[in-house]
């Protein structure tokens, strides 16, 4: 790789092989989440910059045969990234923690995902295949699968290398080129694998990262007419706007939305094994995840003595800078989103919720200057309350108690999302047939969220439309074509 990547500090665009700074000249300083003191310049896109982005993709992929040689050769290189990335994984984990705030424990966990995807889908990239289809009469049916051509990616920022790579890996596996638009916010570990790519064997232009502005640059890719197919991980409300562009043009899309995911507690649980697993559920990640567990429902029965564990569990968190030893739960990701849960809080409070946990920023002088919020929990609040029903993307608990398991689902499938839900029971049918009855695209039992890359991740309802991870993503990125052959021959005579 050229230019930028020399500077240690400085991002630019990677665009056909080459990292430089954007058509305009344009950066912007990315800041620690801990600090808020800047440690990066990256380039920042404009939209000439996006369809040059473009331009390339589709150039490398006609040109170089990427898509055309042995599926073998896409899986060797995805394995030398995989390699390239397992041998770096340390100062990958420790920018994603810098440029995100999470902690490196956590960091270090979504590189090796990452690295285990990688592996995982090289093993599918020369399986790619069709099937023979018996017609009447002398003929031959079969079908294959395509490669798209450009493919689009755009991802947020809670898990920035990870959800960037989820879908990418895919996608060159069944032979496509690929244009990312990671988060403004968190582009640096994404733009750092993308320098990995010639050394694996990529040709350079298949793998394509432009950092820019959603809005401008996201809309541009899609907008592109050599734009083939959609891959959207952020929230519902942009991921309603790519699907009304994508719909205008007839492009596949796959959207990994937002989500209110409930955690439904009976009372047969194990208690500590279920506070423990909701706290991770909702502190993980600073409660920045799609499918954080962030409405409890817990047996009246059992509802004290829950509450009791989780605000043991909450107040024993030790939150800090996700760099420092022991962190536990780092800051969010910026002021913005600082300032966002806190107004969830304060509306909390406003709806006569109970804060038995947390309720505000950290107070500790030390962490004054950075983004850090208290994990919290609140009980008793409306079911109508925009803390029990909307998304808010920190480390925030609503409790509610239900009676029965009647009203227990019908807690859990009142939210306009479906992306998860968790079931915490000792009683096998109790599991079954509650995990049946909830509207989720993913339901765990006694276990917190927890994905593999062979496990599919999507959701129903404003969850979105799709799914990735699995046996059956590379799909995603293929198209099907039928070939009818008539063979010419003459009826046997009987
Ligand atoms: P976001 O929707 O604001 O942004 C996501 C991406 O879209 C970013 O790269 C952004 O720059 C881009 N973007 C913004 N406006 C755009 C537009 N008009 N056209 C094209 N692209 C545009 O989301 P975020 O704040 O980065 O991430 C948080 C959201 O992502 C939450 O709602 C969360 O639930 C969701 N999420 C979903 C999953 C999942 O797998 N279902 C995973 C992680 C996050």
């Amino acid at each position: 790789m050229t230019d930028m990547a020399a500077a240690a500090e400085s991002y630019g665009l990677v665009i056909g092989g080459r990292e430089a700074p954007g058509n305009r000249g344009e950066t912007r300083n990315v800041l620690d989440p801990a600090t808020n003191q800047p440690f990066a310049e990256v380039a920042v896109a404009d939209t000439a910059d996006a369809h040059h982005a473009m331009e390339a993709a589709e150039a490398a992929f006609r040109e170089s045969n990427w898509a055309t040689d042995d599926g073998a050769r896409r899986s060797k290189a995805l394995l030398a990234l995989a390699r390239l990335l397992e041998e770096r994984q340390e100062l990958f984990a420790r920018l994603e923690t810098r440029n995100m705030g999470k902690t490196l424990r956590e960091s270090r966990i979504d590189v090796g995902f990452v690295v285990r995807t990688l592996e995982y889908i090289s093993g599918l990239a020369d399986k790619i295949q069709g099937e023979t289809i018996p017609v009447p009469g002398s003929r031959f049916d079969y079908t294959i699968r395509e490669p798209l051509g450009v493919t689009v990616h755009i991802s947020p920022w809670n898990y920035p290398l990870l959800l960037a790579l989820r879908s990418v890996v895919p996608a060159l596996a069944a032979g496509n080129a690929v244009v990312l638009k990671p988060a403004s916010l968190t582009p640096l570990t994404a733009i750092s694998f993308a320098r990995l790519a010639h050394d694996a064997g990529v040709p350079d232009g298949i793998l394509n990262v432009v950092n820019g502005p959603g809005g401008a640059i996201g809309e541009a890719l899609v907008r592109d007419p050599r734009c083939r197919s959609v891959s959207f991980t952020g929230s519902s409300e942009v991921g309603l706007k790519i699907a009304e562009i994508a719909a205008s043009r007839l492009l596949p899309v796959t959207l990994e939305l937002g989500g209110k995911s409930p955690v439904l507690v009976f009372p047969d649980a194990d208690l500590d094994r279920a506070a423990r697993g909701i706290g991770q559920g909702i502190f993980g990640n600073a409660g920045q995840m799609c499918w954080a567990a962030s409405r409890l429902a817990v047996h009246e029965s059992v509802r004290d003595a829950l509450m009791e564990r989780l605000k043991k569990i909450a107040e024993a968190t030790k939150v800090g800078p996700g760099l420092e030893d022991g962190a536990e739960m780092g800051p969010v990701v910026s002021r913005e989103q600082e300032a966002r849960v806190l107004e969830f809080i304060e509306t909390a409070r406003h709806d006569g919720g109970k804060v038995v946990a947390g309720g505000g920023k950290a107070s500790d002088p030390r962490l004054a200057a950075g983004n850090f919020v208290l994990p919290t929990v609140v009980a008793d609040l409306p079911a109508a309350s925009r803390v029990v029903r909307e998304e808010i993307f920190g480390p925030v608990l609503a409790a509610v108690s239900f009676s029965d398991a009647d009203d227990a689902v019908r807690i859990a499938n009142d939210t306009a999302y479906g992306l998860f839900a968790s079931v915490w029971t000792r009683d096998l049918a109790t599991a079954h047939t509650i995990a049946r009855r909830l509207e989720a695209g993913m339901v765990s039992v006694n276990e917190p969220p927890t994905t593999f890359p062979q496990t599919p991740f999507g959701g129903f309802k404003q969850s979105g439309v799709g799914f990735e991870q699995g046996l059956r993503v590379v799909e995603n990125y293929t198209r099907r074509k039928n070939i009818l052959v008539n063979l010419g021959a003459t009826k046997r005579k009987a």
